[in-house]
């Protein structure tokens, strides 16, 4: 049953069609209103003169090949010694000079966020770095890395990290490589093959060199001057700032108050910042800034286009918010009719009939939100079909619960975490949140239950949970969060996350534990105490410290 304000998705139409005899032919006015809109931004290229810029580099590869401290390098490399202390803005992207030349890292690693991007149409990478473990070799993500940046044409560097170690097998992985259709130069191919070490620092200077080297056969140029265009890397809703995006300037120059349109989000820019955590008054090509005083948070890999004037931004962005409204209605509706939750999913596929699995995800960014999408909209099969209830930036809400319950839906958490009353919620009401902080691990366990395999879930399970009141800055020791532990204990060693509204923000151990001026094991609830964390700085009053044990959770 739908009611006459409800809309119909594309397969409901077409049954319906088929079963009183009519012949439909379906249009999407989303897309043609899409094609006016781009005519109003257009860019006049006549007398605009393009100037030589810098690369783009997006880093992929196996988990645990080094990705992550490869960029870590790059950008510790280029933080002036004892500016703001050595303090670096995790923004999404970041830029770096090598020999008075430019490159930008994007900062998310990982061939999802790129092909996400690049399904949006965002092209912003240039370059690919290839990173592949020379003790592990090409690993099934590498060969996924290597089909996404082969479907997207650009050229691809290869980074050979870990040559540090002792079971590195260098001319293993170059015979590897020779297979995969990237031939390395020593091979007599074309494919530039870097030893690294970045553990120990060796041979970066050399990986950047080269990727100098391409980048300069690729001839890349931007218009530096005009209006300005690029694409979201990221972006997510702060408490303080409200919504936040971070964009990858490609042409043009974006200026504090230009009117922005990205999607379905605009405004005037209230504040440009920078990697280093500076308000800057203008961001110019292959700058990445982080962008405040849009309406909404603006999905990454959407491209951005600075427009005439705020009348026209914001028409764009309504016009837009509606097609997106109306092609969201259709999905919980299709939701709504039959669909499984993830532990019935299997029985559904063996009965025979088109399974449908219903989801609500929520993530901590929007990167991650479209990643993890697209990621799982490519294990949909015949027989088995995703339907999203619901997606979103942010903690696991009781809102989330609600929908779960009364669509069938599993909520998927990356990420993030729901808070206790939220748990306590979903306890009562029969819903599965399942939590994770790797994609990979995510996709496996989907992948598992359509094939009837699902895992039992090794749930954290939440021991104490603490608020932060106050910060103390002892020197040498670093911050003390002066907390009050508000339900379970609070135990010294433990695991433990720290979250801002759901997100997770960082995870670690209690280093220290003290009630007033004594070392504690232990606190309960309803007593204060000092937590010491050391390698952990920017707690804020309100955030939650949350600590966690490991258990299986039995299955039924
Ligand atoms: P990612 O999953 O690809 O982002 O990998 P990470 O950057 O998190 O690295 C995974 C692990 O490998 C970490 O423990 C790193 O310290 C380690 N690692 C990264 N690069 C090197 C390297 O060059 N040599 C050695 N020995 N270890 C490395």
């Amino acid at each position: 049953m739908v009611t006459a304000t409800q809309s119909l998705t594309d397969d409901m139409i077409e049954l319906f069609a088929v079963e009183i005899g009519a012949e439909v032919r379906l249009v999407n006015p989303g897309t043609e209103q899409e094609e006016e809109l781009q005519r109003i931004l257009a860019f006049d290229d006549a007398d605009a003169e393009s100037e030589p810029r810098g690369p783009v580099i997006t880093v992929m590869g196996h988990v645990d090949h080094g990705k992550t401290l490869l960029l870590d390098r790059f950008r510790g490399a280029n933080v002036v010694e004892g500016e703001a202390g050595g303090i670096t803005q995790h923004i999404g992207a970041y830029q770096i000079e090598k020999d008075g030349k430019g490159i930008t890292f994007i900062d998310t690693p990982g061939h999802a966020a790129f092909s996400a991007m690049r399904a949006r149409g965002a092209e912003s990478t240039d370059i690919v770095i290839l990173v592949v473990a020379a003790d592990d070799g090409i690993m099934p993500q590498t060969k996924e890395a290597i089909d996404h940046a082969k479907a997207s044409g650009k050229p691809i560097v290869v980074a050979m990290n870990k040559i540090d170690r002792d079971n590195a097998d260098p001319n293993r992985v170059l015979a590897q490589l020779a297979e995969h259709e990237l031939v390395p130069e020593s091979y007599g191919g074309e494919t530039i093959v870097v030893p690294v070490s970045a553990l120990q620092e060796t041979g970066l200077d050399d990986l950047l060199d080269q990727v100098l080297v391409v980048a300069e056969l690729e001839e890349l140029t931007a218009v530096r001057t005009g209006r300005a265009a690029g694409s979201v890397i990221d972006a997510h809703l702060d408490k303080g700032r409200g919504p936040v995006a971070t964009v990858l300037v490609q042409r043009g120059t974006l200026n504090v108050g230009d009117a922005l349109v990205a999607g379905a989000a605009w405004g005037r820019v209230r504040a440009l910042i920078n990697d280093k955590g500076e308000q800057i008054k203008a961001a110019g090509p292959g700058t990445p800034v982080e962008v405040l005083g849009l309406s909404e948070v603006a999905r990454a890999g959407d491209t951005f286009v600075v427009a005439f004037d705020e009348k026209t931004a914001n028409r764009v962005a309504e016009t837009r918010g509606h097609w997106q409204r109306q092609a969201s209605m259709a999905n919980t509706v299709a939701a709504a009719h039959g669909g499984a939750k993830l532990e019935d999913i299997f029985s559904q596929i063996q009965a025979g009939e088109t399974a449908t699995l219903n989801l609500i995800l929520k993530a901590d960014v929007h990167g991650s939100l479209e990643a993890v999408t697209d990621s799982l909209k490519r294990l949909e099969r015949d027989d088995v079909k995703l339907a999203f209830v619901s997606r979103g930036v942010g903690g696991v809400t009781e809102n989330d619960i609600h929908l779960a319950a009364t669509s069938n839906a599993t909520i998927l958490g990356f990420n993030v975490r729901p808070d206790r009353k939220a748990r306590q919620f979903a306890d009562a009401e029969g819903v599965e949140i399942r939590n994770y902080e790797i994609i990979y691990k995510l996709l496996e366990d989907i992948e598992n239950a359509m094939l009837g395999l699902l895992e039992p879930e090794y749930e954290e399970v939440v021991t104490g949970d603490a608020e932060v009141r106050e910060i103390f800055r002892v020197p040498r020791i670093g911050a003390i969060a002066g907390c009050y532990v508000t339900n379970g204990v609070i135990t010294r060693n433990s695991g433990v996350r720290f979250l801002r509204e759901g997100v997770i923000i960082w995870r670690g151990t209690v280093q220290s534990l003290r009630r007033f001026k004594d070392d504690a094991r232990e606190v309960s609830a309803g007593y204060e105490c000092g937590i010491g964390l050391s390698d952990f700085q920017d707690l804020r009053p309100g955030d939650i410290i949350e600590t966690f044990d490991h258990r299986e959770i039995p299955r039924v």
